[in-house]
């Protein structure tokens, strides 16, 4: 679930972005879409407790943002957000079963081969647990990225631009891959887009919601 209701951000020296309000029930589906710098990323970054609101409120899976202490919203998030990252920020140096072990250490969790091998497992990309990220293609890159996304079971999963720079044919499998992992897990997805594509594949969904954001003129 997510709701918003008045929020607001602004830059230090950079424009105020104001959000049309929404309200998501859990394991719905949200495409926030708009021309680039219409404040996407930015919308993604609130909901994850990543930059906070300077008005307004935000509630993700049922907690107030606002009220998230400094020290509390970082493990917040490990065990609440799933993060699709436009950049996949994969370590290049770390093969991909290390990638994903890291994301548990850094939650602050202790190693789970368990939870690792399903993960990859249900995106279909085993066979790659010991490639570098380099020796990965556009899409495999992504479904590991969402592999890593999901490991900890979120109730949210945050999308920026996943179809950026995928073919027809990738950007629909990325979109599907997205849908259906967000139903394995009952979790509420976001998908930030100006993808023609993502909506058109999304357009028929029962339940969908879409918030429109407009590039501010400066
Ligand atoms: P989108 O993801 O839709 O392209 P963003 O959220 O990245 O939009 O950016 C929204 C607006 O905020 C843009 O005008 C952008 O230039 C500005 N902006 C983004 N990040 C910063 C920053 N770190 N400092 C100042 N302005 C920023
Ligand atoms: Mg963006």
């Amino acid at each position: 679930m997510i709701q918003t209701e008045g929020l607001m951000y602004r830059y230090a020296g950079g424009p105020e972005l104001q959000f049309p309000d929404v309200s998501v029930p859990q394991g719905g589906v949200l495409l926030l879409r708009g021309p680039s710098g219409s404040g996407k990323s930015t919308w993604l970054a609130l909901a994850a407790g990543l930059l906070g609101a300077s008005a307004g409120a935000m509630v993700v899976a049922g907690q107030p943002l606002s009220a998230l202490k400094n020290m509390a919203v970082d493990a917040w998030r490990a065990k609440t957000i799933g993060f699709l990252p436009q950049r996949l920020h994969l370590s290049t140096a770390l093969t991909v079963h290390d990638n994903l072990g890291l994301a548990q250490w850094a939650a602050g969790q202790p190693l789970h081969e368990g939870d690792i091998t399903r993960a990859l497992s249900a995106l279909g990309v085993s066979e790659l647990a010991g490639r570098k990220p380099a020796q990965l293609s556009g899409g495999q890159a992504q479904r590991v990225a969402l592999a890593r996304a999901v490991l900890l079971q979120p109730k949210v999963i945050l999308a920026d631009e996943p179809t950026a720079s995928l073919d027809d044919e990738a950007a629909r499998a990325s979109a599907e891959l997205l849908q259906a992992t967000a139903r394995q897990h009952g979790a509420t997805l976001v998908i930030a887009t100006h993808d023609a594509r993502v909506s058109a594949f999304f357009a028929d969904q029962a339940g969908l919601q879409s918030l429109q954001l407009l590039r501010k003129q400066l």
